[in-house]
């Protein structure tokens, strides 16, 4: 599978992301946190170092064409189609739960989630070649794909994201961008925006049961 152009050739997305192509390029209120440091390896090639205790969490799609670059002893990773964390709520919670107070969130371009229909004779075949009965298939693939496909990267990373700062108020996330060809993190304008704006508002809810869904 072919690399996608590198990203600020690329229309689709170019006046939509934020190049950090130098360290000062960071957002202040990531300085000193372990969004640093991933930014920091990813982007400038400086190793993370392992203090033996869990900092991060980082959630993103299970792309091939992606690998991390971090050490053990370091962070959670929850890898999931689309990268999105509809269905891992639980996950969260446990990585909170063992003292992480900061969520990587990170989408990429070029994602097979945004081809999920014209994917599905593809998929259906394949569990039947598996040995299902191919209704069942038809049903599994129809019940899930609405759960997995996306329209956009960048509007399905901003609506995880108030999702998920609803659902868990104290942890502190980063929606960031990862581009296949450049191998390079970036930051949505959409996320800059919001900052400049004074950051989210939440109100009084409380985290319900329609938090835990995504459309
Ligand atoms: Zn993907």
């Amino acid at each position: 599978m072919a690399l996608p152009p590198l990203i600020m050739t690329d229309s689709h997305y170019k006046d939509r992301l934020f190049a950090l192509d130098s360290p000062d390029k960071i957002p202040s209120h990531w300085r000193g946190t372990p969004f640093e440091g991933l930014i920091n390896s990813h982007n400038f090639g400086m190793g993370i170092e392992s203090t033996g205790k869990p900092q991060l969490l980082i959630a993103t799609c299970i792309e091939f064409r992606y690998a991390l670059p971090v050490p053990r002893m370091h962070a959670y990773v929850i890898r999931r189609a689309s990268g999105r964390l509809n269905g891992s709520e639980f996950s969260v919670a446990y990585a909170i739960a063992k003292g992480v107070r900061h969520l990587a969130l990170i989408g990429h371009n070029d994602c097979g989630m945004t081809q999920v229909q014209p994917n599905r004779d593809g998929m259906i075949n394949a569990l039947v070649e598996e040995g299902w009965h191919p209704d069942r298939a038809e049903e599994f693939f129809d019940y899930h794909a609405g759960r997995y496909s996306i329209a956009d990267e960048l509007d399905s990373l901003e609506r995880e994201y108030i999702r998920l700062k609803r659902l868990f108020r104290r942890l502190k996330i980063a929606p960031l961008f990862y581009s296949l060809a450049d191998n390079k993190l970036f930051v949505p304008q959409w996320y800059l925006d919001l900052k400049a704006k004074g950051g989210l508002k939440l109100g009084d809810e409380v985290a319900d049961e329609e938090l835990l869904s995504v459309t």
